[in-house]
């Protein structure tokens, strides 16, 4: 006799593993067939209707298969999932409307003991009897805060946001409240826009919520109390986004073009090509549907399956390449194909007998137009957005091929979606000219993180540039030129040939060692996060890694990583260094950075906050593993240790006591060659140097955090930008506090953004810093201005310099020393 089988569909993968380990204890030896569809790929919370249909196929006895569901979306994924199985499997699977725990457990226990499918559904949808009849009946509303289902519960907030509730936070709001159970509507009070749900991405985005619009909240459910309360500190917080942004740049009119604007710098000289990606041909809009609205409608579902694997796709290569923030673009996407409101206008108008195209079309155009209405520019632009995702799937329904973005010479088009921005090939593509778009728009966000020169904005005009006209473009200034004359075309190509010839000629040095020209040794490093930008500061000619932000490995996830986890993590990034030193930082998160899995005190002033070691010691089993995984990787490769944020000596010799500890737990002695060493952040911490001096192997200048902090001005609030200046003399007296600790036992380096300006190469080395690291395009050209510059020359600049009245005279006296030019 074959038995029915469970599939646990939850947001949270160890949730639902728990909860079926907390079901087989109760079989008492007896056999059930449970398998889970819980979370996604890259561990954050979610449900993926592909995955619970390979549960179902992998529970599927024959007997059929009963579903248990946990909050909100994870009943829409089952019941897209339904849609996407073979019919033949779809008759013998039941979601089942129990709760999941008890739910579960009795499902499992009927299972176990042999009962036919029915059975088992209606013993887990009876399993809260129990407890009922126990407990008595619920409270009525109004007793109790706590919100049972029915009370509706009001709040409101002010949006924080610079640029409104746009696509990211408001991605996050509809991510936090889709995975309660609770309904949230929101509504506009300042413009008496809404009420729209919360769930719903396109919805949010038409509320027209701009920075310091009131916003009403209104909840009911089981966990509304949760979703109120998790709302409001979201809004109080910017919805995780540092709330000092610039004002957005508007964007062009798309009728009349203008003046390109530079979008990302670089010169870009080549022929101008067009994407290759193919158009979709909308003729199969107009071809009847094929009469069966429940097949139109699994082949829409199965469209939106495969764009989303593609987005999620692109999503995971963006933030390898360009890193999380930017990588975010894609989630507003994601939230995009399955937006509860966009998918039953779809469903509702293919039952009425539309094709799957069309309805799909119409329910778009309706999305983008509500956007395009909105009377701010930025929300505007996000209009893009959704037309980007709505034609994925329109060409995945039309059969198309996937896009390919393979342009040979600079790239003209009309916009770019953010996924093609993301598939354009760095070695072939020279620039990038877009018609529309925005500096602000995600596409030129991706362009530019990933370092193509364009310029956006530049008028439907260039559409009519035939293929193969020469352009030369420079991201930086916005000048574009269409088939420019001779004079014009030289005068670019010096400017590119200037930066090309500058380019290679470090680049072909960059892996020999950086010496003055007095013979002073300099190591010159990279600042990596994953083992791929690893891999690429190799030829770039890193002689280590200065910096490893250990944080990749903590991000973007909903548990810590354990030790194993970190250990195959640090193992990769030591072997693409081939034998390098790497410099593992400690966790440096909390405050500005927040972990969902870490909740700290709301706090008024973050930066000033719990972050860096101050957070690890609070935890100190986080810090005792991360360094237990480094310990252990330290026995096979060169790794120095390096902890964040350090104020006060006791705060080091905490953290040295947990590392201690590990050395012990790993049980091999003391790795040999580890070194151990502090960032210096904390203006204290480097007019304390030589205190810590005495203590450590190396003391790490983190000039990002010492400028803001010595200067008053957080790093990232364009309105002080101004003033965070690491420049400035008073920022440089600290460095050269720091310096000053430098002796036979104690080496001191540079690693925020300062080491990576070649100007300041030789400022530095007179201020007694001995090793730079950046991010890794920079090395060999600071390695380039390291040869060129002589300590005693150095010295005198350096000295020039602390005397300096502000950041201009130093940039000034800099200025007098281009590498080349030593003296
Ligand atoms: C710094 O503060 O300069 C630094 C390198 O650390 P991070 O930028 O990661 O805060
Ligand atoms: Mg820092």
């Amino acid at each position: 006799m074959t038995a029915v089988g469970i599939v646990v569909v939850s947001h949270s993968r160890p949730l639902a593993r728990a909860a079926v380990a907390l079901a087989e204890e109760m079989l008492h030896g007896r056999q059930a067939r449970i398998e889970v569809a819980a979370g996604l790929e890259d561990g954050s919370f979610g449900t993926d209707a592909v995955q619970i249909v390979d549960a179902v196929t992998r529970a599927d006895a024959g007997a059929g298969v009963v579903v248990l569901m946990d909050l909100g979306s994870a009943v829409l994924s089952a019941e897209l999932a339904l849609d996407l199985m073979d019919e033949s499997v779809r008759g013998r699977v039941v979601l089942c409307p129990a709760p999941l725990v008890e739910g579960l457990v009795v499902a499992a226990v009927a299972a176990g003991s042999g009962a036919g499918i029915a059975e088992v559904a209606a013993e887990a949808a009876a399993a809260l009897a129990g407890k009922r009849s126990h407990l008595g009946a619920v409270p009525a509303p109004g007793t109790d805060d706590a919100g049972p289902a029915g009370a509706e519960l009001v709040g409101a907030f002010t949006v924080v946001n610079p640029h409104g509730l746009h696509a990211r936070p408001a991605a996050l709001l509809v991510q936090t409240v889709r995975s309660l159970d609770a309904r949230v509507l929101l509504r506009n009070l300042t413009l008496g826009t809404g009420a729209v749900p919360a769930a719903s991405l396109s919805r949010v985005a038409t509320l027209g919520a701009l920075a310091g619009h009131e916003v009403e909240v209104r909840v009911t459910g089981p966990q509304a109390r949760e979703a109120l309360d998790h709302v409001l500190s979201l809004a109080a917080d910017g919805f995780g986004e540092e709330t000092g942004l610039p004002a957005p740049v508007a964007p062009p009119d798309r009728q009349q073009g203008g003046a390109p604007m530079p979008a990302a710098p670089g010169i870009g000289i080549g022929p101008a090509r067009t994407a290759t990606a193919p158009t979709i041909d909308l003729a199969f809009l107009a071809t009847a549907p094929s009469g069966d609205p429940a097949a139109e409608w699994r082949r829409l579902r199965e469209a939106i399956a495969a764009v989303r694997r593609d987005v999620q796709r692109l999503r995971a290569q963006a933030a390898r390449e360009v890193g999380e923030v930017e990588a975010a673009i894609f989630d507003a996407h994601l939230l995009l194909l399955d937006d509860p409101e966009l998918v039953a206008e779809v469903r509702s108008r293919i039952e009425a007998g539309q094709g799957a195209g069309r309805s799909w079309t119409e329910a778009v155009s309706g999305v983008e137009a509500g956007f395009a209405a909105i009377p701010d520019p930025y929300l505007q632009a996000r209009a893009a957005d959704v037309r980007a995702v709505g034609d994925q799937v329109l060409r995945q329904l039309a059969g198309a091929v996937e896009e390919r973005m393979d342009v040979e010479g600079v790239l003209v088009a009309a916009d770019l979606t953010p996924a093609e921005a993301a598939r354009l090939d760095l070695a072939r593509t020279t620039g990038v000219v877009l018609a529309y778009g925005s500096p602000t728009a995600h596409s030129a966000i991706l362009i530019r993180a990933r370092g193509i020169p364009a310029v956006v904005g530049a008028g439907p005009e260039v559409l009519d540039v035939a293929p193969g006209t020469l352009v030369a473009v420079d991201g930086g200034t916005g000048e574009l030129v269409v088939d420019p004359e001779a004079d014009v075309l030289a005068a670019f190509r010096e400017r590119a040939d200037g930066l090309a010839r500058r380019r290679s000629q470090a680049l072909a040095r960059a892996g020999e060692p950086a010496r003055t020209r007095d013979g002073v040794h300099v190591l010159v490093g990279a600042n990596v996060a994953t083992p791929e930008e690893a891999a690429a500061a190799v030829p770039a000619g890193a002689d280590l890694a200065g910096l490893v932000r250990t944080e990749f490995c903590f991000l973007g996830r909903n548990t810590a990583p354990d030790v194993d986890e970190q250990e195959a993590a640090y193992r990769r990034i030591a072997e693409a260094m081939d034998g390098r030193r790497i410099t593992l930082r400690t966790l440096d998160v909390g405050g500005d950075k927040p972990l969902a899995y870490l909740p700290t005190a709301n706090e008024a002033n973050p930066f000033l906050g719990v972050r860096g070691i101050r957070l690890a010691l609070t935890r100190p089993w986080l810090l005792a593993e991360q360094l237990l995984a480094a310990v252990r990787v330290a026995h096979d490769h060169p790794v120095d240790l390096m902890f964040p944020m350090i104020t006060t000596l006791d705060e080091l010799f905490a953290a040295r006591r947990v590392l201690d500890d590990a050395i012990k737990l790993a049980g091999q002695g003391e790795p040999p060659g580890m070194r151990v060493g502090i960032m210096v952040e904390v203006p204290a911490t480097a007019l304390k140097a030589a205190a810590f001096a005495a203590h450590v192997d190396f003391l790490s200048v983190g000039t990002n955090d010492l400028t803001q902090y010595a200067l008053a001005a957080e790093r990232g609030n364009d309105a002080v930008a101004s003033v965070a200046d690491p420049l400035d003399p008073g920022v440089l007296q600290l460095v050269a506090a720091a310096g000053r600790a430098a002796g036979p036992g104690c080496l001191v380096a540079v690693c925020g953004e300062l080491a990576a300006d070649e100007h300041a190469a030789a400022l530095l080395i007179g201020l007694g810093v001995r090793e730079l690291s950046m991010a890794p395009r920079a090395v060999a050209e600071v390695k380039e201005a390291v040869r060129h510059s002589s300590l005693e020359d150095a010295n005198r600049l350096a000295a020039r310099a602390l005397e300096a009245p502000d950041a201009a005279t130093v940039r000034a006296l800099l200025g007098g020393h281009p590498p080349g030019r030593a003296d």
